[in-house]
């Protein structure tokens, strides 16, 4: 597979999850169409990312052809992020964390923590390393990643809505700070690589929502489209001016993304034809950082 993540900053890809169980049941069609490996067509229009990733594509191959090399850029002293963005159980958590313990099934997160610390124990004993958030822990092996991710998750904010679904009424921010020390050299290296699984994107009418959970699902909705902003004005080169002071989140990613940072944007796609109208959002949300 390519390395999508070389020349452009900003990267945007697209993955789409196979049908479920209760969509086959329901009888619903499988509706994208898809195109080489960068484009999908859904409904008659055809959608171009820097890499399509259809419904059987693995963990890992999603892995190593985007994050891998973001995992390398950040231990040379780069920042980045990498975003999944998409309506709620189109895949954006199987996506960034996966099932946490499965070789097979882990998503990006783990396989980070994995590459990070293979990277780590080949080199210099005297290295330092730790992950820093809104509570700070001290990680030695993958595994204690992998506990802290689900302590975070545990904090989380759900809702149930009408969609049937654990709505995430939240965006959840996972940063790792790398900083690097070489004592033979005193060189000193630092990066930080934030992964944000966004809070559901899904119209706020469809989820049937009232009162203060309309009120956050209009919030999730104002800093969606914040970071929409920002993203699609860092497309458009140097010279646009950049809303980062629109919303909280865009504030706190400011110094990762744009610029020298490495930015990757997952668009995580439903194929049901029961979801065409949020699919057709998506991708358009997507394309607006082309
Ligand atoms: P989201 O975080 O966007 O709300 P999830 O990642 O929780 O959605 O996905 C919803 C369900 O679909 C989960 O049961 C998940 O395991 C499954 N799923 C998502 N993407 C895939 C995929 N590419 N292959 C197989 N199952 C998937
Ligand atoms: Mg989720």
């Amino acid at each position: 597979m390519a390395d999508v993540t070389s020349e452009c900053n900003i990267k945007v890809l697209c993955r789409f999850r196979p049908l479920n169980q209760s969509e086959i049941l329901r009888g619903d069609q499988f509706i994208p169409t898809f195109q080489g490996d960068d484009s999908v067509n859904v409904g008659g229009r055809s959608y171009v990312f820097d890499r399509v990733f259809p419904t059987n594509t693995t963990q890992e191959q999603v892995y190593n052809a985007c994050a891998k090399q973001i995992v390398k850029d950040v231990l040379g002293g780069y920042n980045g992020t990498i975003f999944a963005y998409g309506q709620t159980a189109s895949g954006k958590t199987h996506t960034m964390e996966g099932k946490l313990h499965d070789p097979n099934q882990m998503g990006i997160i783990p396989r980070i923590a994995e590459d990070i610390f293979n990277h780590i124990f080949g080199m210099d004993e005297n290295l330092e390393f730790h992950i820093k958030g809104c509570t700070e822990r001290f990680v030695s092996s993958p595994d204690e990643v992998m506990d802290v991710i689900d302590e975070g998750k545990n904090n989380r904010h759900v809702a149930v809505t009408n969609m049937n679904e654990h709505s995430s009424r939240s965006h959840s921010i996972f940063l790792i700070n790398i900083k690097q020390e070489h004592t033979e050299t005193e060189q000193k290296l630092c990066g930080k690589l934030y992964l944000v699984d966004l809070a559901g994107s899904e119209k706020v009418s469809k989820t049937g929502a009232a009162g203060a959970v309309l009120d956050e699902a209009k919030n999730i909705n104002k800093s969606l489209s914040a970071l929409g902003n920002v993203i699609s004005a860092l497309a458009e080169g140097t010279k646009t001016h950049v809303p980062y002071r629109d919303s909280k989140m865009t504030r706190i990613l400011q110094d990762s993304l744009g610029g020298n940072c490495r930015t990757t944007m997952f668009i995580c796609c439903s194929p049901s034809s029961y979801n065409d109208a949020e699919t057709k959002s998506t991708l358009m949300f997507g394309q607006r950082a082309k």
